[in-house]
Protein backbone atom coordinates (compact mmCIF):
# COMPACT_ATOMS: atom_id res chain seq x y z
CA UNK A 1 0.00 0.00 0.00
CA UNK A 2 2.86 2.02 0.20
CA UNK A 3 0.84 3.88 3.62
CA UNK A 4 3.14 2.63 6.86
CA UNK A 5 1.47 3.31 10.34
CA UNK A 6 4.01 5.71 12.31
CA UNK A 7 4.16 7.93 9.14
CA UNK A 8 0.14 8.65 9.63
CA UNK A 9 0.24 8.44 13.56
CA UNK A 10 3.07 11.55 12.45
CA UNK A 11 0.36 13.05 10.43
CA UNK A 12 -2.52 12.95 12.94
CA UNK A 13 -0.12 14.54 15.38
CA UNK A 14 0.98 17.26 12.78
CA UNK A 15 -2.56 17.80 11.28
CA UNK A 16 -4.08 18.14 15.34
CA UNK A 17 -1.26 20.56 16.46
CA UNK A 18 -1.64 22.79 13.42
CA UNK A 19 -5.24 23.01 13.34
CA UNK A 20 -5.11 24.02 17.04
CA UNK A 21 -4.00 27.61 15.25
CA UNK A 22 -6.81 28.38 13.44
CA UNK A 23 -9.21 27.74 16.20
CA UNK A 24 -7.33 29.29 18.74
CA UNK A 25 -6.77 32.05 16.83
CA UNK A 26 -10.44 33.06 16.19
CA UNK A 27 -11.41 35.99 19.03
CA UNK A 28 -12.29 32.89 22.37
CA UNK A 29 -14.13 35.29 24.33
CA UNK A 30 -16.28 35.52 21.46
CA UNK A 31 -16.58 32.00 21.32
CA UNK A 32 -15.35 30.45 24.32
CA UNK A 33 -16.68 27.02 22.95
CA UNK A 34 -13.57 27.26 20.79
CA UNK A 35 -11.43 27.16 23.79
CA UNK A 36 -12.60 23.84 24.31
CA UNK A 37 -12.49 22.53 21.27
CA UNK A 38 -8.40 23.90 20.85
CA UNK A 39 -7.71 21.56 24.05
CA UNK A 40 -9.09 18.66 22.78
CA UNK A 41 -7.20 18.89 19.61
CA UNK A 42 -4.22 19.50 21.74
CA UNK A 43 -4.85 16.57 23.76
CA UNK A 44 -5.08 14.76 20.70
CA UNK A 45 -1.98 15.38 19.31
CA UNK A 46 -0.37 14.31 22.89
CA UNK A 47 -2.19 11.25 22.72
CA UNK A 48 -0.54 10.28 19.46
CA UNK A 49 3.14 11.38 20.50
CA UNK A 50 2.70 8.70 23.26
CA UNK A 51 1.11 6.01 20.85
CA UNK A 52 3.76 6.77 18.38
CA UNK A 53 6.32 6.18 21.26
CA UNK A 54 5.14 3.21 21.71
CA UNK A 55 8.54 0.69 22.88
CA UNK A 56 10.29 3.29 23.63
CA UNK A 57 8.60 4.56 27.10
CA UNK A 58 6.44 2.95 29.92
CA UNK A 59 3.51 1.44 28.86
CA UNK A 60 1.58 3.65 31.36
CA UNK A 61 2.48 6.52 29.17
CA UNK A 62 2.09 5.05 25.61
CA UNK A 63 -0.63 2.93 26.78
CA UNK A 64 -2.51 4.03 29.58
CA UNK A 65 -1.93 7.83 29.42
CA UNK A 66 -2.69 7.62 25.46
CA UNK A 67 -5.96 6.44 26.08
CA UNK A 68 -6.68 8.81 28.55
CA UNK A 69 -5.96 11.65 26.13
CA UNK A 70 -8.05 9.71 23.72
CA UNK A 71 -11.38 9.85 25.98
CA UNK A 72 -10.30 13.36 27.36
CA UNK A 73 -10.52 14.07 23.78
CA UNK A 74 -13.88 13.33 23.25
CA UNK A 75 -14.83 14.60 26.20
CA UNK A 76 -13.48 18.08 25.26
CA UNK A 77 -15.34 18.11 21.79
CA UNK A 78 -18.32 16.80 23.40
CA UNK A 79 -18.69 19.35 26.08
CA UNK A 80 -17.44 22.39 23.27
CA UNK A 81 -20.53 21.19 21.03
CA UNK A 82 -22.58 21.58 24.12
CA UNK A 83 -21.35 25.08 24.68
CA UNK A 84 -21.67 26.16 21.59
CA UNK A 85 -25.62 24.38 22.29
CA UNK A 86 -25.66 26.71 24.94
CA UNK A 87 -26.53 23.43 26.89
CA UNK A 88 -25.86 21.56 30.49
CA UNK A 89 -22.98 18.74 29.57
CA UNK A 90 -23.85 15.07 31.15
CA UNK A 91 -21.53 14.84 33.92
CA UNK A 92 -21.99 10.92 33.07
CA UNK A 93 -20.02 11.68 29.57
CA UNK A 94 -17.39 14.35 30.68
CA UNK A 95 -16.29 12.18 33.41
CA UNK A 96 -16.32 8.70 33.25
CA UNK A 97 -14.91 8.23 29.92
CA UNK A 98 -11.36 9.21 31.55
CA UNK A 99 -12.13 7.05 34.80
CA UNK A 100 -12.83 4.06 32.81
CA UNK A 101 -9.65 3.87 30.65
CA UNK A 102 -7.32 5.59 33.59
CA UNK A 103 -9.00 2.65 35.81
CA UNK A 104 -9.28 -0.15 33.42
CA UNK A 105 -6.10 -0.33 31.32
CA UNK A 106 -3.15 -0.55 33.83
CA UNK A 107 -4.78 -4.18 34.70
CA UNK A 108 -5.04 -4.71 30.77
CA UNK A 109 -1.61 -3.87 29.91
CA UNK A 110 -1.10 -7.72 28.61
CA UNK A 111 -4.53 -8.27 26.86
CA UNK A 112 -4.51 -6.77 24.37
CA UNK A 113 -8.31 -7.42 22.71
CA UNK A 114 -9.76 -6.41 26.04
CA UNK A 115 -7.83 -3.44 26.23
CA UNK A 116 -8.92 -2.84 22.61
CA UNK A 117 -12.61 -3.77 23.20
CA UNK A 118 -13.09 -1.63 26.37
CA UNK A 119 -11.23 1.48 25.03
CA UNK A 120 -13.39 1.50 21.37
CA UNK A 121 -16.39 0.49 23.47
CA UNK A 122 -16.08 3.72 25.59
CA UNK A 123 -14.63 5.92 22.45
CA UNK A 124 -18.12 4.78 20.58
CA UNK A 125 -19.97 5.91 23.17
CA UNK A 126 -18.49 9.14 23.03
CA UNK A 127 -18.73 10.12 19.59
CA UNK A 128 -22.23 8.54 19.17
CA UNK A 129 -23.08 10.89 22.13
CA UNK A 130 -21.37 13.86 20.00
CA UNK A 131 -23.49 12.78 16.56
CA UNK A 132 -26.93 12.34 18.91
CA UNK A 133 -26.74 15.97 20.61
CA UNK A 134 -25.74 17.03 17.01
CA UNK A 135 -28.80 15.70 15.31
CA UNK A 136 -31.07 16.50 17.90
CA UNK A 137 -30.35 20.24 17.58
CA UNK A 138 -29.63 20.25 13.94
CA UNK A 139 -32.80 22.35 13.30
CA UNK A 140 -31.88 25.31 15.79
CA UNK A 141 -28.34 25.50 14.30
CA UNK A 142 -27.62 27.04 11.65
CA UNK A 143 -25.40 26.51 8.66
CA UNK A 144 -23.70 23.60 7.87
CA UNK A 145 -20.55 22.95 9.53
CA UNK A 146 -22.81 20.36 12.13
CA UNK A 147 -23.16 18.31 8.95
CA UNK A 148 -19.30 17.75 8.94
CA UNK A 149 -19.44 17.21 12.48
CA UNK A 150 -21.81 14.83 12.16
CA UNK A 151 -19.68 13.00 10.01
CA UNK A 152 -16.44 13.02 11.64
CA UNK A 153 -18.02 11.58 14.83
CA UNK A 154 -19.97 8.75 12.83
CA UNK A 155 -16.39 8.02 11.14
CA UNK A 156 -15.02 7.56 14.60
CA UNK A 157 -18.04 5.89 15.98
CA UNK A 158 -17.72 3.01 13.18
CA UNK A 159 -14.07 3.14 13.48
CA UNK A 160 -14.59 2.29 16.94
CA UNK A 161 -16.95 -0.51 16.38
CA UNK A 162 -14.72 -2.12 12.78
CA UNK A 163 -11.68 -2.55 15.64
CA UNK A 164 -14.17 -4.16 18.43
CA UNK A 165 -15.06 -6.50 15.53
CA UNK A 166 -11.42 -7.18 14.93
CA UNK A 167 -11.05 -7.46 18.40
CA UNK A 168 -13.42 -9.96 19.38
CA UNK A 169 -13.07 -12.35 15.94
CA UNK A 170 -9.44 -12.20 17.31
CA UNK A 171 -7.28 -11.28 14.70
CA UNK A 172 -5.12 -9.22 17.37
CA UNK A 173 -2.15 -8.67 14.80
CA UNK A 174 -4.66 -6.15 12.79
CA UNK A 175 -4.48 -4.01 16.43
CA UNK A 176 -0.67 -3.96 17.29
CA UNK A 177 -0.51 0.13 17.18
CA UNK A 178 2.26 0.07 15.48
CA UNK A 179 1.97 -2.51 12.83
CA UNK A 180 1.21 -1.60 9.23
CA UNK A 181 -1.68 -3.18 8.25
CA UNK A 182 -5.25 -2.44 6.46
CA UNK A 183 -7.11 -1.75 9.81
CA UNK A 184 -4.33 0.26 11.28
CA UNK A 185 -4.15 2.10 7.97
CA UNK A 186 -7.83 2.63 7.65
CA UNK A 187 -8.71 3.44 11.12
CA UNK A 188 -5.51 6.00 11.30
CA UNK A 189 -6.84 7.37 7.42
CA UNK A 190 -9.88 8.16 8.92
CA UNK A 191 -9.03 9.83 11.76
CA UNK A 192 -7.43 12.23 9.36
CA UNK A 193 -10.38 12.38 7.11
CA UNK A 194 -11.99 13.14 10.91
CA UNK A 195 -10.00 15.85 11.71
CA UNK A 196 -10.09 17.93 8.87
CA UNK A 197 -13.73 17.19 9.19
CA UNK A 198 -13.39 18.96 12.60
CA UNK A 199 -11.45 21.29 11.86
CA UNK A 200 -13.09 22.79 8.85
CA UNK A 201 -16.97 21.93 10.41
CA UNK A 202 -15.95 23.77 13.82
CA UNK A 203 -14.64 26.60 11.93
CA UNK A 204 -17.64 27.11 10.06
CA UNK A 205 -20.14 26.61 12.94
CA UNK A 206 -18.43 29.53 14.71
CA UNK A 207 -18.50 31.36 11.58
CA UNK A 208 -22.24 30.85 10.21
CA UNK A 209 -23.83 31.46 13.92
CA UNK A 210 -21.75 35.34 13.49
CA UNK A 211 -23.08 35.77 10.60
CA UNK A 212 -26.77 34.75 11.26
CA UNK A 213 -26.35 36.50 14.77
CA UNK A 214 -25.18 39.85 12.15
CA UNK A 215 -27.74 39.31 10.19
CA UNK A 216 -30.34 39.19 12.85
CA UNK A 217 -29.27 42.37 14.53
CA UNK A 218 -28.90 43.70 10.87
CA UNK A 219 -32.82 42.90 10.68
CA UNK A 220 -33.24 44.71 14.03
CA UNK A 221 -31.53 47.48 13.36
CA UNK A 222 -33.20 47.82 9.89
CA UNK A 223 -36.87 47.51 12.20
CA UNK A 224 -36.01 50.35 14.36
CA UNK A 225 -34.84 52.37 11.50
CA UNK A 226 -38.20 51.98 10.13
CA UNK A 227 -39.96 52.73 13.08
CA UNK A 228 -37.45 55.98 13.51
CA UNK A 229 -38.45 56.94 10.61
CA UNK A 230 -41.95 56.33 10.76
CA UNK A 231 -41.81 58.80 14.14
CA UNK A 232 -39.80 61.21 12.51
CA UNK A 233 -42.24 61.39 9.70
CA UNK A 234 -45.30 61.49 11.79
CA UNK A 235 -43.18 64.08 13.98
CA UNK A 236 -42.75 65.98 10.75
CA UNK A 237 -46.50 65.96 9.90
CA UNK A 238 -47.73 67.28 13.79
CA UNK A 239 -45.12 70.07 12.96
CA UNK A 240 -46.38 70.43 9.81
CA UNK A 241 -50.20 70.50 11.17
CA UNK A 242 -49.58 72.50 14.13
CA UNK A 243 -47.40 74.78 12.12
CA UNK A 244 -50.48 75.36 9.97
CA UNK A 245 -52.47 75.39 12.81
CA UNK A 246 -50.66 78.13 14.35
CA UNK A 247 -50.92 80.40 11.46
CA UNK A 248 -54.69 79.25 10.56
CA UNK A 249 -58.03 81.21 11.42
CA UNK A 250 -60.25 78.35 12.83
CA UNK A 251 -63.66 79.49 11.67
CA UNK A 252 -62.65 80.43 7.98
CA UNK A 253 -59.54 78.26 7.08
CA UNK A 254 -58.23 81.53 5.55
CA UNK A 255 -54.95 83.04 7.20
CA UNK A 256 -55.23 84.72 10.69
CA UNK A 257 -53.99 87.98 11.69
CA UNK A 258 -51.12 86.78 13.27
CA UNK A 259 -50.01 85.47 9.72
CA UNK A 260 -51.63 88.40 8.03
CA UNK A 261 -48.76 90.61 10.26
CA UNK A 262 -45.90 88.81 9.61
CA UNK A 263 -46.31 87.98 5.73
CA UNK A 264 -47.37 91.82 5.44
CA UNK A 265 -44.01 92.62 6.82
CA UNK A 266 -41.94 90.26 4.58
CA UNK A 267 -43.47 90.94 1.75
CA UNK A 268 -42.40 94.64 2.47
CA UNK A 269 -38.96 94.01 3.03
CA UNK A 270 -39.28 91.95 -0.28
CA UNK A 271 -41.42 94.60 -2.39
CA UNK A 272 -38.63 97.19 -0.59
CA UNK A 273 -35.66 95.39 -1.92
CA UNK A 274 -36.89 94.78 -5.62
CA UNK A 275 -38.71 98.06 -6.02
CA UNK A 276 -42.29 95.88 -6.81
CA UNK A 277 -45.39 97.39 -5.69
CA UNK A 278 -46.81 96.03 -2.98
CA UNK A 279 -50.74 96.31 -2.68
CA UNK A 280 -53.43 95.49 0.17
CA UNK A 281 -57.12 94.91 -0.84
CA UNK A 282 -59.51 95.37 3.13
CA UNK A 283 -62.47 93.75 3.02
CA UNK A 284 -65.54 94.02 5.27
CA UNK A 285 -68.78 92.09 5.04
CA UNK A 286 -71.66 94.71 4.66
CA UNK A 287 -74.53 95.32 7.12
CA UNK A 288 -72.99 92.36 8.77
CA UNK A 289 -74.68 93.31 12.46
CA UNK A 290 -77.52 92.68 10.77
CA UNK A 291 -76.99 89.71 9.72
CA UNK A 292 -76.01 88.34 13.07
CA UNK A 293 -79.44 90.18 14.40
CA UNK A 294 -81.72 88.51 11.87
CA UNK A 295 -80.12 85.15 11.46
CA UNK A 296 -78.46 84.55 14.50
CA UNK A 297 -74.78 84.12 15.29
CA UNK A 298 -74.25 80.97 13.74
CA UNK A 299 -75.68 81.57 10.70
CA UNK A 300 -73.05 85.09 10.85
CA UNK A 301 -70.17 82.12 11.14
CA UNK A 302 -71.39 79.73 8.45
CA UNK A 303 -71.83 83.50 6.61
CA UNK A 304 -67.94 84.57 7.27
CA UNK A 305 -67.32 80.89 6.25
CA UNK A 306 -68.73 81.02 2.64
CA UNK A 307 -67.38 84.11 1.77
CA UNK A 308 -64.00 82.94 2.99
CA UNK A 309 -64.50 80.21 0.30
CA UNK A 310 -65.61 82.71 -2.38
CA UNK A 311 -62.48 85.16 -1.64
CA UNK A 312 -59.99 82.37 -1.68
CA UNK A 313 -61.26 81.38 -4.80
CA UNK A 314 -60.43 84.64 -6.67
CA UNK A 315 -56.53 84.27 -5.88
CA UNK A 316 -54.66 83.23 -8.65
CA UNK A 317 -51.32 84.06 -7.88
CA UNK A 318 -49.14 81.43 -5.63
CA UNK A 319 -47.79 84.76 -3.06
CA UNK A 320 -51.05 86.19 -2.71
CA UNK A 321 -52.18 86.01 0.90
CA UNK A 322 -55.77 86.08 2.02
CA UNK A 323 -56.39 86.22 6.00
CA UNK A 324 -58.85 86.84 7.94
CA UNK A 325 -57.93 90.53 9.61
CA UNK A 326 -60.58 90.42 12.51
CA UNK A 327 -64.20 90.01 12.84
CA UNK A 328 -66.08 90.80 9.77
CA UNK A 329 -62.86 91.86 7.93
CA UNK A 330 -60.77 90.08 5.67
CA UNK A 331 -57.58 91.54 4.03
CA UNK A 332 -55.56 90.45 0.31
CA UNK A 333 -51.95 90.65 0.19
CA UNK A 334 -51.01 90.86 -3.79
CA UNK A 335 -47.37 90.57 -4.36
CA UNK A 336 -45.89 92.93 -7.58
CA UNK A 337 -49.69 93.97 -8.22
CA UNK A 338 -50.14 97.57 -9.60
CA UNK A 339 -53.34 99.68 -9.00
CA UNK A 340 -54.81 98.39 -11.82
CA UNK A 341 -54.32 94.77 -11.55
CA UNK A 342 -55.21 95.47 -7.70
CA UNK A 343 -58.66 96.94 -8.19
CA UNK A 344 -59.32 94.26 -10.77
CA UNK A 345 -59.14 91.76 -8.21
CA UNK A 346 -61.14 93.60 -5.96
CA UNK A 347 -63.77 93.67 -8.46
CA UNK A 348 -63.51 89.61 -9.17
CA UNK A 349 -63.79 89.09 -5.63
CA UNK A 350 -66.69 91.88 -4.77
CA UNK A 351 -68.81 90.25 -7.68
CA UNK A 352 -68.02 86.23 -6.73
CA UNK A 353 -69.13 87.17 -3.01
CA UNK A 354 -72.22 88.43 -4.44
CA UNK A 355 -72.58 85.86 -7.10
CA UNK A 356 -72.99 83.07 -3.78
CA UNK A 357 -76.70 84.55 -3.48
CA UNK A 358 -76.79 84.35 0.23
CA UNK A 359 -79.67 85.83 1.38
CA UNK A 360 -79.79 88.50 3.63
CA UNK A 361 -82.85 90.69 3.79
CA UNK A 362 -81.00 93.50 6.26
CA UNK A 363 -79.09 94.36 3.07
CA UNK A 364 -80.17 96.97 0.66
CA UNK A 365 -78.98 94.52 -2.05
CA UNK A 366 -80.59 91.49 -0.46
CA UNK A 367 -78.03 89.09 -0.05
CA UNK A 368 -74.28 89.31 1.60
CA UNK A 369 -71.84 91.62 -0.28
CA UNK A 370 -68.80 93.37 0.60
CA UNK A 371 -66.71 96.17 0.34
CA UNK A 372 -63.31 96.47 -0.99
CA UNK A 373 -60.87 99.22 -0.20
CA UNK A 374 -57.52 98.44 -2.28
CA UNK A 375 -54.16 100.14 -1.82
CA UNK A 376 -50.81 99.82 -3.34
CA UNK A 377 -47.33 101.18 -2.99
CA UNK A 378 -43.95 100.72 -3.50
CA UNK A 379 -42.27 100.80 -0.22
CA UNK A 380 -39.09 102.40 -0.39
CA UNK A 381 -36.43 103.06 2.77
CA UNK A 382 -38.07 106.51 3.73
CA UNK A 383 -42.09 105.19 3.28
CA UNK A 384 -43.55 106.95 6.05
CA UNK A 385 -45.37 104.30 8.50
CA UNK A 386 -44.09 101.07 6.75
CA UNK A 387 -46.33 98.27 6.17
CA UNK A 388 -49.09 100.07 8.55
CA UNK A 389 -49.18 103.28 5.74
CA UNK A 390 -50.79 100.04 3.35
CA UNK A 391 -53.13 98.92 5.76
CA UNK A 392 -54.69 102.85 6.38
CA UNK A 393 -54.44 103.64 3.20
CA UNK A 394 -56.74 100.86 2.23
CA UNK A 395 -58.66 101.59 5.20
CA UNK A 396 -59.36 105.16 3.81
CA UNK A 397 -60.44 103.41 0.30
CA UNK A 398 -62.92 100.81 2.36
CA UNK A 399 -64.30 103.90 4.08
CA UNK A 400 -65.22 105.40 1.15
CA UNK A 401 -67.02 102.49 -0.50
CA UNK A 402 -68.95 101.78 2.43
CA UNK A 403 -69.84 105.79 2.61
CA UNK A 404 -70.76 105.05 -1.58
CA UNK A 405 -73.07 102.51 -0.58
CA UNK A 406 -71.46 99.38 -0.10
CA UNK A 407 -70.84 96.36 -2.62
CA UNK A 408 -68.29 98.06 -4.33
CA UNK A 409 -64.74 98.28 -4.63
CA UNK A 410 -62.24 101.66 -3.92
CA UNK A 411 -58.61 102.11 -4.74
CA UNK A 412 -57.00 104.89 -2.11
CA UNK A 413 -53.49 106.40 -3.55
CA UNK A 414 -53.04 109.56 -2.34
CA UNK A 415 -50.47 110.18 0.32
CA UNK A 416 -52.04 109.74 3.92
CA UNK A 417 -51.74 112.49 6.90
CA UNK A 418 -50.12 110.88 9.76
CA UNK A 419 -52.81 111.08 12.05
CA UNK A 420 -54.58 107.45 12.32
CA UNK A 421 -57.63 107.10 10.34
CA UNK A 422 -60.97 105.83 12.25
CA UNK A 423 -61.85 102.32 10.57
CA UNK A 424 -65.42 102.86 8.41
CA UNK A 425 -67.33 100.04 9.62
P1 LIG B 1 -70.90 97.83 7.72
O1 LIG B 1 -71.68 97.48 6.53
O2 LIG B 1 -70.74 99.32 7.92
O3 LIG B 1 -69.63 97.11 7.83
O4 LIG B 1 -71.80 97.38 8.97
P2 LIG B 1 -71.59 96.11 9.83
O5 LIG B 1 -72.84 95.79 10.54
O6 LIG B 1 -71.02 95.03 9.03
O7 LIG B 1 -70.46 96.58 10.84
P3 LIG B 1 -70.43 96.62 12.38
O8 LIG B 1 -69.01 96.93 12.77
O9 LIG B 1 -71.53 97.45 12.94
O10 LIG B 1 -70.76 95.15 12.81
C1 LIG B 1 -69.85 94.09 12.65
C2 LIG B 1 -70.49 92.91 13.22
O11 LIG B 1 -69.74 91.71 12.93
C3 LIG B 1 -70.60 93.00 14.69
C4 LIG B 1 -70.24 91.62 15.21
O12 LIG B 1 -71.26 91.03 15.96
C5 LIG B 1 -70.06 90.80 13.96
N1 LIG B 1 -69.01 89.87 14.11
C6 LIG B 1 -67.68 90.12 14.28
N2 LIG B 1 -67.00 88.93 14.38
C7 LIG B 1 -67.94 87.96 14.25
C8 LIG B 1 -67.86 86.55 14.26
O13 LIG B 1 -66.82 85.95 14.42
N3 LIG B 1 -69.00 85.84 14.10
C9 LIG B 1 -70.21 86.46 13.94
N4 LIG B 1 -71.29 85.72 13.78
N5 LIG B 1 -70.29 87.77 13.93
C10 LIG B 1 -69.20 88.54 14.08
MG1 LIG C 1 -69.09 95.25 8.10
MG1 LIG D 1 -66.21 95.96 10.02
Amino acid sequence: MGINVPSLLIAIIVMSVTLVLPVALVPLRRHPELRTWAWALGINALAYVLFALRGQISDLLSVVLANVAVAQTLVLFYQGICRFQKREPSRWLTVAPVLVIGAGFPFLLDDLPARVMLGCSVYAVQSLACVVILVRRREQTTGRGQYLLMAGFTLVTLTSLVRIAAAASGQMELLSILRTNPVQVATFLVLIVALILFGTGLALMVHERSESRLAHQRGLLEQQNLLLQQYSARLEAANRSLTELSITDGLTGLGNRRHFDQVLRTEWERARRSGKPLALLLIDIDCFKGYNDCYGHQAGDDCLAKVAVALRAQLRRAGDLAARYGGEEFVVVAVDADLEQARQLGQVICHAVAAQALPHVRSPYGRVTVSIGVAVLVPSADAEGGPAALIRRADVALYRAKAGGRNAVEVQVDLLPASPVNSPS
